[in-house]
């Protein structure tokens, strides 16, 4: 049992309440973490740290705040072995997955938004009339920030937030998941030792409505960060509305993969099996509905279908294993209860749609579930129009693009899409229609750190990524210097 502690000041201690909740590792069933069940009292002690730290943080040159975060850096790549293994156990997903794009990432955006810092340019605009000036814009840290992130990708999202808002100066107080707040403790670890003052991050574990809504609440937060469930965002985003504070919201997502009737299948099959099941599904980007040119349906149906089945589900720790399991058997649960929905309102099973049998015994009453490829479901099906966050794809049919434009653009969500085919054009025309934030050409979570990255509608507000999440931290104000009169 590993006890986890808020990191405030500096220093790691427990909640002032002095209780903890207690986690499983969802693939066991064995007692895994003890950790501090945050509230107003913990947050009321980070917002004073981070108020103090930031009198000088503010101000420390970006050189050196660029130094620190490479350092940061480092020392995640330096604890590779031991942060994927803390993320494998936490959510569910397998080690492998884990130590190739969970903590590498983490270490990237610390890197990448580093580095950024170093290359700022602010502009300038010369006045004539009615008399000559020069405005120039000045950026500066908003001072605290608060950063609530979810458990699907647990270090690789904390960091994707608390990355920029350091990099532009903010202190920060954060919450992880309480499912899954180990690797940010040991972030904190890594954070002291590369030479982070204390009090610039701080970390306040506990459940959302008890240390989460504490940090939207608090008075001294200036914006908040958040990515999850769109219900929690709505809820964050009327409340720092009521404050007058920006809140940038990364929600969920219901992301159709558009095969047309040209699309190459050797490459699109694989790829969109991969973006259906990586992590389990539970990636916001994963796809979910998959929409095929009728004349391609059969071929590729029967290809997905065996794709599927080829997938290995077993114990995270196993390198054969492709999936691991879900988060927790109450969200397994949710996501059965969709496949029912689908199968009620008409649709088939047409693969897994079960409890894997001959699991290993180690993990044999994990929370684990089969790829499953539903047929036939309703464009009406809740399946089909809510967000599943799990292994479960909806296949269906269209005959024209446009309709397959009408249907990917069919739920309250608008995260990201895929569009399949060898003809450039006509991806460039479907691009452009589709109400999404992303829009990927014949690939899936090819990331390039520096684009604007966010959802519409019901998949949020605002964006993340290179210059807009640093934009998202500051503040610009304008400075007008009288140039007098001409010579
Ligand atoms: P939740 O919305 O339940 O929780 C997200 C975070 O918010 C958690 O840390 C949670 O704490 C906290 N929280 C919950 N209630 C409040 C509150 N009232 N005030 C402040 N904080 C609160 O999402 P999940 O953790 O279940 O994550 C899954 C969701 O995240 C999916 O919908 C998925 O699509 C979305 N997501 C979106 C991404 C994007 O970039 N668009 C990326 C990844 C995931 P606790 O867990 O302790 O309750």
């Amino acid at each position: 049992m590993y006890e986890v502690d808020h990191f405030i000041n500096g220093s790691f201690v427990p909640a002032s309440c002095g209780t903890r909740l207690s986690r499983e590792n969802p693939a066991t069933g064995a007692p895994l973490r003890a950790i501090a069940r945050g509230g107003a009292a913990d947050v009321a002690k980070a917002a004073d740290a981070a108020q103090r730290a930031f009198e000088s943080w503010g101000c420390t040159p970006a050189s050196e705040r660029s130094r620190i975060l490479l350092a940061i850096a480092s020392g995640l790549d330096a604890r590779l072995d031991e942060l994927a293994l803390l993320e494998s156990e936490d959510t569910g997903k397998p080690l492998s997955l884990a130590r190739s794009l969970d903590i590498p990432r983490a270490a990237a955006n610390f890197r990448f938004f580093a580095t950024a810092i170093l290359h700022e340019a602010s502009a300038s605009f010369l006045t004539e009339r009615p008399a000559r000036a020069l405005n120039y814009v000045l950026r500066k840290p908003l001072g605290t920030v608060g950063c609530i992130s979810p458990w699907n990708l647990p270090l690789y999202l904390f960091t994707w937030k608390i990355a920029p808002a350091l990099a532009a100066g903010n202190c920060v107080i954060a919450k992880p998941s309480e499912l899954t707040p180990t690797t940010a403790a040991v972030l904190c670890d890594i954070a002291r030792n590369a030479g982070l003052p204390a009090g610039v991050l701080n970390v306040v574990h506990g459940l959302g409505a008890e240390a989460g809504q504490a940090i939207v609440d608090c008075p001294s937060v200036r914006a908040v960060s958040f990515t999850g469930g769109t219900a929690t965002g709505r809820r964050i985003a009327g409340r720092c509305g009521e404050r007058l504070i920006p809140a940038s919201l990364e929600l969920g997502g219901k992301n159709a993969a558009i095969v047309c009737e040209d699309a190459d299948l050797a490459l699109a099959v694989p790829e969109i099996a991969r973006s259906a099941f990586l992590n389990q599904g539970e990636i916001c980007l994963c796809s979910s509905r998959i929409l095929v040119h009728r004349t391609r349906m059969k071929e590729f149906t029967e290809r997905f279908i065996a794709a599927a089945r080829a997938l290995t589900v077993g114990d995270p720790l196993a390198a054969e294993s492709d999936l691991g399991c879900l988060i927790s058997k109450a969200h397994r649960e949710k996501v059965l209860a969709a496949i029912e929905r689908g199968v009620s309102d008409g649709g088939v099973v047409a693969t897994g749609g079960g409890i894997p049998r001959h699991l290993p015994a180690r993990v044999a009453g994990g929370a684990f579930l089969e790829p499953t490829v539903l047929l036939g479901v309703p464009q009406s099906s809740a399946c089909v129009q809510e967000e599943t966050f799990g292994p479960v794809v909806t296949v269906h049919g269209f005959d024209r693009h446009r309709d397959a434009v009408t249907m990917a653009n069919g739920t309250r969500y608008g995260l990201a899409a895929s569009i399949w085919t060898r003809d450039l054009a006509r991806a460039h025309r479907i691009a452009a229609r589709l109400d999404v934030g992303t829009a990927w050409i014949n690939c899936w979570m090819l990331r390039d750190l520096r684009v604007p990255f966010g959802g519409v509608r019901d998949s949020g507000i605002g964006r993340e990524g290179g210059n807009e999440a640093l934009r998202f931290f500051s503040d610009v104000s304008n400075v007008c210097v009288s140039l007098g009169e001409a010579l």
